[in-house]
């Protein structure tokens, strides 16, 4: 099973990815935690991709699909993957298309920029494995802390309000045309798309994915 998960920052695909990838037993590959692990390890593309993030920016189209190809020839990657924060635009589309990297469906989970914002400026996370938080929709046991080790959640530097704002418009700019990309390719090629209401809770936005996926598996 190859997936893409696509939609705006904040609306909930790091969290569904989690779920999506315990049932088909398939790794999320999450370029924005790729960034992240490289900007901690201060690599020569971390301290570039720094600058990018903070200012709420895409990092460079080659630089990712580079990044993804080498993660896909992983044996983990044997039995599929999931995609979460990629691709973000249309040369990034084109080229996992022009790869022969054949994607088995595509799930949007559409939310208003208000809810983006209302969820983005609660995130907190746990830096050294990606686990996700809110401070009111999924909040940890204990307040600021990371249910599993204890350690300190943060704040992404990136999800203060006037960055959001931006990426934002970016998402709207470059990555909201890759719906009618894919809309388009499920009626030419055998990838399937879907799109779910990301309104609801967490437990309402899985049940429906599941049941996109599952449809179209029948
Ligand atoms: P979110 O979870 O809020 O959607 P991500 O963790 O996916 O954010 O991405 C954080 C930042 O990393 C983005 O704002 C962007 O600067 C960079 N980034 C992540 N994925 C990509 C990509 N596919 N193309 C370009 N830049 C990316
Ligand atoms: P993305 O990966 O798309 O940027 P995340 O999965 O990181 O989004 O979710 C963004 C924030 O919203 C996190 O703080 C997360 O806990 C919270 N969240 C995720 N799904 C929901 C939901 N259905 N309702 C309310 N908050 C949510």
């Amino acid at each position: 099973m190859r997936l893409i998960l696509l939609g705006p920052p904040g609306a909930g695909k790091g969290t569904q990815a989690a779920y999506v990838c315990r049932e088909y037993r398939i790794p999320q590959i999450s370029t924005g935690e790729m960034l992240r692990a490289a900007v901690a390890a201060q690599t020569p593309l971390g301290v570039r991709a720094k600058r990018v993030m903070d200012a709420g920016e895409l990092v460079a189209d080659d630089i990712i699909v580079g990044l993804v190809k080498e993660r896909i020839r992983e044996s983990d990657c044997e039995n599929g993957f999931l995609f979460d924060g990629f691709p973000r635009t249309l040369p990034q589309a084109q080229a996992v298309v022009d790869a022969h990297i054949d994607i088995d469906h595509v799930v949007e989970i559409r939310v208003s920029d208000e809810d983006v914002v209302r969820r983005i400026s609660g995130r907190r996370v746990h830096e050294a494995s990606g686990r996700i938080y809110h401070v009111i929709f999924n909040p940890p046991k204990v307040a600021g802390l990371d249910d599993e080790t204890g350690e300190q959640l943060v704040q992404r530097e990136d999800d203060r309000e006037k960055t959001v704002r931006e990426r934002l418009r970016v998402y709207h700019a470059q990555t909201h045309p890759l719906v009618a990309f894919y809309e388009g390719r499920s009626e030419t090629s055998s990838v399937r798309f879907s799109a779910v209401d990301g309104s609801g809770s967490v437990d309402e936005i899985s049940k429906a994915i599941a049941t996109a996926l599952n449809a179209h598996d029948s």
